[in-house]
């Protein structure tokens, strides 16, 4: 076990909520054994978790779009300036492919009337055929199948179409850990 995942461990209570005292206070001397050896790794990490983050940053989509990480491997999601959305599908190394057969179902907005998107090929990329509803900040819920007859696999997000003001990306593509 690392020093990192040794903080994350008895730091961050909520990715272990299940962590016992008893656990807890027999890792006491470990960890300050460990925080001996690494002082300084550890000053940064616990000034980290004071303000409630790490700076760390999520990996951003070829064209800026928010990475779909439900699919393997993953595409992107990117809203384009008409509001149409385009899914750019990506090999191992998030590098663009052309599509083959995959189908998409894009439904966005209010969930008492959402719009609905289906895609079409455009050149290397899939483009929805309308646009995304009025507003900003709505619910979003992507559907991919990679061949007609598999499965659909579903992310949901809000789609915040406002720029982040830390990483310039708009928030659905932002990139800061944990916003
Ligand atoms: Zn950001």
């Amino acid at each position: 076990m690392s020093v990192l995942s040794l903080f994350r461990f008895h730091f961050e209570p909520s990715l272990q909520p299940k962590i016992s005292m008893r656990n807890y206070l027999l890792a006491l001397p470990l960890f300050a054994a460990l925080t001996l050896i690494g002082p300084a790794g550890a000053a940064e990490k616990t000034k980290d978790h004071d303000h409630g983050h790490t700076h760390a940053k999520k990996e951003a989509g070829p064209n800026g779009g928010r990475l779909l990480t439900a699919l393997e491997p993953h595409a992107e999601f990117l809203v384009l300036p008409d509001r149409r959305v385009q899914i750019t599908f990506l090999d191992a190394q998030d590098k663009p492919v052309a599509p083959g057969n995959q189908i998409v179902v894009v439904t966005a907005g209010e969930r008492s009337a959402p719009t609905k998107l289906t895609f079409a090929l455009d050149g290397a990329v899939l483009r929805s055929n309308g646009p995304l509803p009025a507003g900003n900040d709505f619910p979003t819920v992507v559907q991919i199948k990679v061949n007609p007859a598999g499965r659909f696999v579903t992310e949901k997000f809000n789609l915040n179409l406002s720029v982040c003001p830390d990483c310039k990306h708009a928030e659905y593509a932002c990139i800061c850990a944990e916003h």
